[in-house]
C-alpha cells in the first residue's frame, strides 16, 4: 500500500505511542519512514524502534522551535531526494496541572503552550512539508484530536481548545494546501492508554464512560487508531480532506 512513499512521522515517544501503532502500519506496507523525537530522556528507545523497520533519520525535534522545524524539513529532503509523501503529527502537549483542576483557571502562558505545542505546530509542519510534498506531486498528512475539542469533557481542559483550533486548522490547511493535491484530515480517537493520557487526571473515568455508552462498548486501541491512519494516508483515500476520522467505538454519536 506504501511501496515506495516517503514518511515522516512527529509524536513516537514508546511503543504505546499512536504515532508509533500508525509508523507500523506504513513499515508493513512498504514505507520509508523518518522520524522525530523530543527530549534526550526518549531518544533511545526511538532510535531502537526507529531502526527496527529501518529507518533513514532520526532527529530531535522541538515543535516550538522554528529553527528547528527548518533543520529537519532540510534533513528529510536530503534524506527523501527532496520529497515527502506523507506527514504523521502525532504531538500534543499540556501541563499536568492543567489537566486536573478547572478550564477557568488556565493561566495565559500556559495556554499559549498548549496551543503552540498542540495546534500550531500542525500549521507549522504543514507548511514545511509543502514543497518536498509538492515536489512528490501531491502528499497526505494526518493529525490526532479528541471529542474534547467539541464538547466540553472534564479535566481535558485546555487540551480541548487546543483540539478546537487543531480541528479547525485542519480544514484551513485542507483548503490552502488542496490546490498542490495534499490532503489534510484527522483522527478523532477514544481513550487510548499511552504516556500522553497517563497525565489526564480523569482518565480512567473516561475509559469506563466509553465503555459503558459507546455502541460498541469497547475499548480503542492504537492499533485501531493506526489502520484508520493508514486508510486516510493511502490512495484509497485520494478525495478524503479536511475531515475527521472517529475511531471512538461509535462514542461521538451518542447523545447521552
Ligand atoms: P504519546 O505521549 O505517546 O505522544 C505524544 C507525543 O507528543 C510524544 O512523542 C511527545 O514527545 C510529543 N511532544 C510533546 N511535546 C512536544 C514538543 N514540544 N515537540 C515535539 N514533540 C512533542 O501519547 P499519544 O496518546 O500517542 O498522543 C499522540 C496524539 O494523539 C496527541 O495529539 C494526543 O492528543 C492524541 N490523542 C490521544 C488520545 C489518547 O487517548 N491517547 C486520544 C485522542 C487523541
Amino acid at each position: 500500500m506504501f511501496d515506495g512513499k516517503r514518511a515522516l512521522v512527529l509524536g513516537v515517544a514508546n511503543k504505546r505511542s499512536i504515532a508509533w501503532a500508525i509508523a507500523r502500519q506504513l513499515a508493513d506496507g512498504g514505507a520509508r519512514i523518518a522520524f522525530t523525537f523530543q527530549g534526550e530522556r526518549i531518544e533511545k528507545t526511538v532510535r531502537d524502534l526507529a531502526e527496527s523497520v529501518s529507518s533513514p533519520l532520526v532527529t530531535e525535534l522541538d515543535v516550538r522551535d522554528d529553527a528547528a522545524i527548518e533543520r529537519v524539513f532540510g534533513e528529510v529532503a536530503e534524506a527523501f531526494d527532496g520529497k515527502l509523501d506523507i506527514l504523521v503529527h502525532s504531538v500534543a502537549f499540556a501541563a499536568a496541572e492543567d489537566l486536573e483542576g478547572r478550564f477557568t483557571d488556565t493561566p495565559r502562558d500556559r495556554f499559549w503552550l498548549a496551543l503552540d505545542i498542540s495546534a500550531y505546530s500542525l500549521v507549522a509542519t504543514a507548511r514545511a512539508a509543502e514543497p518536498l510534498m509538492d515536489a512528490a506531486g501531491g502528499g497526505s498528512i494526518v493529525t490526532m484530536t479528541y471529542l474534547g475539542g467539541e464538547r466540553a469533557v472534564p479535566h481535558y481542559n485546555v487540551m480541548g481548545v487546543a483540539k478546537a483550533t487543531l480541528d479547525s486548522s485542519v480544514k484551513y490547511l485542507a483548503w490552502d494546501l488542496g490546490q498542490k493535491n495534499i490532503r489534510v484530515n484527522a483522527i478523532s480517537a477514544g481513550p487510548v492508554r499511552t504516556l500522553a493520557a497517563r497525565s489526564i487526571a480523569g482518565f480512567p473515568t473516561m475509559e469506563s464512560i466509553v465503555e459503558e455508552r459507546a455502541p460498541l462498548h469497547r475499548h480503542v486501541g492504537a492499533d485501531d487508531v493506526g489502520a484508520a491512519a493508514a486508510y486516510l494516508l493511502s490512495d484509497a483515500a485520494r478525495n478524503v480532506t479536511g475531515t475527521t476520522l472517529y475511531v471512538d467505538s461509535g462514542f461521538h454519536a451518542m447523545g447521552m
